[in-house]
């Protein structure tokens, strides 16, 4: 399995506390978000399907 390090919507390491992974809900590829960019509501990509999300 993939490790996740990087928040998938701005890039930016998750070296920070706060950070989640998940699976995408189509494809079960891990994703990873920063405290920042779930807050925010930013758009997610999977790099796997293309599927985007909030
Ligand atoms: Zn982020
Ligand atoms: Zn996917």
């Amino acid at each position: 399995m993939k490790l996740i390090d990087r928040c998938n919507s701005c890039g930016k390491g998750l070296v920070e506390r706060g950070f989640v992974t998940f699976p995408c809900p189509i494809c079960s590829n891990p994703i990873g978000r920063c405290e920042n960019c779930r807050e925010q509501g930013v758009e997610y990509v999977c790099e796997n399907c293309g599927f985007r999300g909030p």
